[in-house]
């Protein structure tokens, strides 16, 4: 990928970063100089592998096991960072789960575990990297949001829910935040090819104008995008292969 930024020096936390979008956000970081801390809940060998391409082009890596909607996991999770890395200068909130529900088979139980993880994440990782990027007046914010904030989408109104409420959030840090260097937004991706994806019955490329899915690299160019620059923020980027225009 043609680098647009140079984070040398730089330290990242990409929340969900083992597999599928974070996996590509990761390795673009590390690619522009930024040494990566891989969040994941579970699955530690995807996030081993993720490290090991971190490190093979010759940056750091640190996975950490961590569920992001527990505020105490996030605590230990930053300090962990902070410990092995150093403070943290760039937060990508990329970890979600997407429970295909229709309305009448959404429990209370999915809708506050989904709220939980793709909504409250964001709330509780933000609030946790900040004191260090108010201080050294930079730092760079990217909450993985879906053009399910705005559309239907195949997954259910409670995902909906969560990523609306992520790009409300996106706008209200960014308000506050604008005269501290600090940047934060928004990318809406509609229909990745990654196993979120490829486990949705209603996901077929069929859907999508471009006759596509959209790949986890594309989304990281994004991301990138964004990183590098400090004048825009509280935005959200789509991108969707001509299913929708904001
Ligand atoms: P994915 O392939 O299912 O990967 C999800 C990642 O999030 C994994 O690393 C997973 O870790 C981690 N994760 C899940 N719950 C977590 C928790 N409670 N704490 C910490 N980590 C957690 O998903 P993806 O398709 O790459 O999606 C990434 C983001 O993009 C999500 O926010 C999703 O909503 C959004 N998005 C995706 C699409 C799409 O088409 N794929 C479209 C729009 C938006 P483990 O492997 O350990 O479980």
């Amino acid at each position: 990928m043609p680098q647009i930024v140079d984070l040398t020096g730089r330290v990242a936390l990409v929340t969900g970063g083992s597999r599928g979008i974070g996996a590509a956000i990761v390795q673009a970081l590390a690619e522009a100089g930024a040494n990566v801390a891989i969040n994941y809940r579970s699955a530690a060998a995807d996030a081993d592998a993720a490290a090991a391409k971190v490190r093979a082009i010759g940056r750091k890596a640190l996975a950490v096991a961590a569920d992001v909607s527990e505020a105490s996991a996030v605590a230990k999770l930053v300090r962990t960072v902070q410990d092995g890395l150093g403070p943290i200068d760039i937060l990508v909130n990329n970890a979600g789960i997407a429970l295909i529900r229709g309305i009448d088979d959404l429990t209370e139980a999915d809708f506050d575990r989904t709220i939980a993880v793709n909504l409250k994440s964001v709330f509780l990782c933000t609030q946790a990297v900040l004191p260090h990027m108010r201080e050294q007046h930079w730092g760079r914010i990217v909450n993985i949001s879906s053009g399910a904030a705005r559309g239907a989408g195949g997954v259910g109104l409670h995902y909906n829910a969560s990523k609306a409420g992520m790009e409300g959030m996106t706008r209200g840090y960014a308000a506050r935040l604008v005269k501290e260097g600090i940047t934060v937004n928004a990318v809406a991706p509609s229909l990745i090819e990654t196993d979120m994806v490829r486990a949705g019955v209603a996901a077929t490329p069929s859907r999508i104008p471009l006759g596509r899915f959209g790949t986890p690299e594309e989304v990281a160019m994004v991301v990138m995008m964004l990183v590098g620059n400090a004048y825009m923020t509280g935005q959200t980027v789509a991108l969707s292969g001509g299913m929708a225009f904001s």
